[in-house]
């Protein structure tokens, strides 16, 4: 190849610039003599905003939060019409390959784009959600966790001051892997997923006893947002029903936020790098994930196919911690 572009799609994740600055760096550090960079995920594809990245466009981005190419969602991309001329803007400016770094929705864009039109496609897992199926670990995954536990400290802090029990909402409509983590973490009463059933009316009963023995009885609810807006409202009435008096801490975009955790700038310059081997050894239609502690590729069919599963007996553990 002497020419590829990238993009990143989908929500930003922490993360997504030092893979940009690895695939950048990887890219002309192997021979390839252009990298273009197209603003804004789909959508700047399709109106070609595209322009030629150099070595020095991506110096002092490794540490900092967000995408320097921007990100969007764009629903155009979904029909079959409006990649064709996805593909035909690219073959007009003799961009041979498409690295995309986004969640399982830009995944699925990806994949359809080089079944269609042939234009190889490399995908790199970024989101904070890490629910892409095949890789144990997405870009951005490790920072939120860290920023959803520095917030959870502190709200502890007042939990604890007024014998308070409060639901902290996190992110992740569709899995449970940023609750679970963090609710391991930050020590939680309770954990809830979307993935699996839970129980509050043994948690009041606990709470109840506490309360009745004299101690303070306060505590943290990590809740996934999940698919329905309300849930952690809903869980709020329900525990007023039961008699407590609970408060709700919705952590919301801050996750999303913020310099990326060393961790994650070693996993996204090393996947950065890594996308642009595959894609000189010719590889195509695939994800590049990393499986214990291996690089690995995952075929984009797959990756959009499967669901990734909570492990149950990681999840389990969440209900063994507490007083
Ligand atoms: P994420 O990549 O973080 O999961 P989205 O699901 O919003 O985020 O997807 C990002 C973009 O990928 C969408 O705005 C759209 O341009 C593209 N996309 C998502 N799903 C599809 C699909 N089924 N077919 C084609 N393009 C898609």
């Amino acid at each position: 190849y002497k020419s590829i572009a990238l993009l990143t799609s989908g929500g930003d994740s922490p993360g997504m610039n030092p893979a940009i600055r690895g695939v950048v760096r990887a890219a002309l550090n192997s021979g390839i003599e252009s990298v273009y960079g197209i603003q804004r995920g789909y959508s700047g594809l399709i109106t070609a905003d595209i322009h030629k990245l150099t070595s020095r466009s991506v110096t002092n981005i490794i540490q900092r939060g967000g995408t320097m190419l921007k990100s969007a969602r764009c629903l155009e991309f979904k029909e079959p019409a409006i990649r064709a001329q996805a593909a035909q803007i690219l073959r007009d400016k003799n961009i041979e390959a498409l690295i995309v770094i986004g969640g399982d929705g830009s995944m699925a864009g990806a994949h359809l784009l080089t079944e269609e039109t042939g234009i190889p496609v490399i995908g790199l897992p970024g989101t904070i959600d890490n629910d892409i199926p095949g890789s144990d670990d997405t870009i951005g995954f490790d920072t939120a966790v860290n920023t959803a536990l520095d917030a959870i400290d502190k709200i502890r802090d007042t939990a604890l001051s007024h014998e308070r029990l409060f639901l902290v909402e996190v992110m992740g409509r569709n899995s449970g892997f940023i609750a679970t983590q963090v609710g391991i973490a930050c020590g939680a009463e309770l954990v809830i997923v979307p993935e699996y059933a839970f129980d509050l009316h043994d948690l009041c009963v606990t709470l109840a006893q506490q309360r009745a023995s004299g101690q303070g009885s306060s505590g943290i609810i990590v809740i996934a947002e999940g698919k329905d807006p309300g849930l952690t409202s809903r869980i709020a009435y329900q525990l007023e029903e039961l008699g407590q008096d609970p408060k709700i801490c919705i952590l919301g975009h801050i996750q999303r936020g913020g310099s990326p955790s060393g961790h994650d700038r070693m996993l996204a310059s090393c996947l950065g790098a890594s996308a642009v081997h595959y894609l000189l050894a010719g590889f195509n239609d695939i994800l590049v994930g990393v499986r214990q502690g291996t690089i690995v590729d995952i075929p984009l069919r797959k990756v959009i196919s499967e669901k990734k599963i909570l492990d149950r007996n990681i999840f389990d553990i969440t209900t063994l911690l507490h007083k």
